[in-house]
């Protein structure tokens, strides 16, 4: 499948803002956007601060797919999902990608970023309610189980990912059990409970021409 190549940070740095894509890189300050606040190519720090309302909703919904690290056809898909769905849109599209399994194993803090967290996912290290799950995009239910199989249970990856501070366990829809690498979706999040500062009704506006 066709997947974005180039540095993660530029996404960032092109976004104009931390999306912590590198885990805890992120957090140090050999983050890229740290030390280069300006769009990446040769005439980002010169580029023109005004954009357009269209701009706006586009870089928005840019913004999204990158922090999920979902491709545009997939992202259109679940806007497509969450559009057919009653309620309101935006939160139904965040809730739609709150509830990937590789965003949950992120979430609850088995791997340091999103795409670390499909590469557990994908190399088969994950299971849900006991069944081995290699799908990053599979659709999480609540009361559903995610684990670590045991045999993948000693991964330094997953424990140095847990060492750091709170990961999982500020959410009001997750429970964690560290001890025992496993971890459960208690209900769909609110668009309250979900920490991301975007405004996902631009995105609803931007597919909704
Ligand atoms: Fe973005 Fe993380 Fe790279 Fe910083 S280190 S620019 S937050 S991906």
């Amino acid at each position: 499948m066709a997947r974005y190549r180039e540095a993660n940070c530029k996404l960032c740095r092109r976004e104009g803002e931390k999306l912590f894509l590198k885990g805890t890189r992120c957090l140090t300050e050999k983050c890229a956007y740290e030390r280069r606040a300006f769009a990446p190519g040769q005439h980002g720090q010169n580029m023109r601060r005004k954009i357009s309302p269209y701009g706006l909703q586009l870089r928005e919904k840019q913004k999204v797919r990158r922090i999920y690290g979902v491709l545009e056809k997939q992202f259109k898909n679940y806007f497509k999902k969450a559009d057919q769905r009653e309620g309101i849109t935006g939160e139904i599209l965040l809730q739609l990608l709150e509830s990937r399994l590789d965003n949950l194993v992120y979430r609850l803090g088995f791997a340091p970023s999103r795409k670390a967290a499909r590469q557990l996912v994908r190399h088969r290290h994950v299971t849900v309610n006991d069944r081995l799950v290699d799908i990053p995009a599979f659709q999480v239910k609540p009361n559903q189980a995610i684990r670590i199989r045991d045999k993948s249970k000693k991964m330094d990856m997953i424990h140095d990912s847990l060492k750091e501070v709170g990961r999982g366990e500020e959410m009001p829809w997750l429970r964690l059990n560290k001890a025992a690498l496993e971890g459960e979706l208690l209900e769909v999040p609110k668009r309250t409970d979900i920490p991301l500062t975007v405004n996902e009704q631009l995105i609803v506006e931007l597919y909704s021409k």
